[in-house]
């Protein structure tokens, strides 16, 4: 259970992939929607939600610089400039809903999203409202699960919850091989050491590890897991801390 009020912040991290849902490329609305809802149901319950969104379902840097003979840091820049457009759907949604929200990019691109602040953007958690982070670090060389771990430790987030399409971790790749079991519960140095296990890059469970951030590793297409995993009921997926 997340405790006290004050410690009913959370970072969520949606990546690319999820939203592209069945399709593995671009964004799937109906994806976007659950999601959207999902956020909705926890911000209803005063928990204040920062959300970091991938762009593996446009562009991913590490692969597409190889494919189209781009350097890296350039490749790594114009993913940054997918999770934008990601943030901006999010956002659309979450609205529709009435679910005030606030993009901000750690890019500045000042007609479409703030510039990130992090002040601004603890207030805008205080007074409710989601805080959509696109852009990543704002770094080339980083991912999106790094970005997460970084603004859950300056937001004060009590814990980081990473959406997949999957249940949690598994002891295999459980969309190849049907053995695969679930594990409800890793440690950080488990999570760091196991290379078979790829839950988050290396760098994210060592900056959560570092500043005392659970990670909670859930499905984000099974209603009502995001409310459990941020109440602390029944089981939900993989605790990692
Ligand atoms: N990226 C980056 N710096 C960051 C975050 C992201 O360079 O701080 C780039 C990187 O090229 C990455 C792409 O943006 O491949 C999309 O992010 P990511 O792969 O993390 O998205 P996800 O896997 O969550 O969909």
């Amino acid at each position: 259970s997340l405790g006290s009020a004050s410690k009913r912040r959370v970072l969520l991290k949606v990546s690319g992939e999820a939203l592209a849902g069945d399709k593995g490329f671009g964004i799937d609305p109906a994806v976007v929607q659950s999601v959207a809802k999902e956020v909705a149901r926890v911000v209803a319950e005063d928990v204040e939600v920062a959300i970091v969104v991938g762009g593996g379902n446009f562009f991913r840097g590490s692969s597409f610089s190889e494919e189209l003979n781009i350097d890296r840091a350039s490749a790594d820049y114009m993913g940054m400039l997918a999770t934008v457009m990601n943030a901006l759907s999010l956002q659309s949604a979450l609205e529709h809903m009435g679910v005030p929200t606030r993009v901000q990019s750690a890019i500045e691109m000042k007609e479409v999203a703030e510039p990130y602040i992090r002040r601004r953007c603890m207030r805008h958690l205080e007074k409710g409202r989601v805080v959509i982070f696109g852009a990543g670090t704002g770094n080339p060389f980083f991912t999106t699960d790094t970005c997460a771990a970084l603004r859950a430790a300056e937001i004060g987030a009590a814990c980081l919850l990473k959406a997949t399409k999957v249940d949690g971790v598994y002891s295999d790749d459980p969309l190849k091989n049907p053995e695969a079991e679930l594990i409800p519960e890793l440690s950080f140095q488990e999570a760091e050491r196991e290379d078979n296990i790829a839950v988050m890059d290396k760098t994210a469970v060592t900056l959560c590890r570092e500043n005392d951030i659970p990670v909670i590793v859930f499905n984000i297409k099974k209603e009502g897991m995001l409310t459990q995993a941020v109440q602390g009921t029944g089981s939900v997926g993989t605790l990692i801390s």
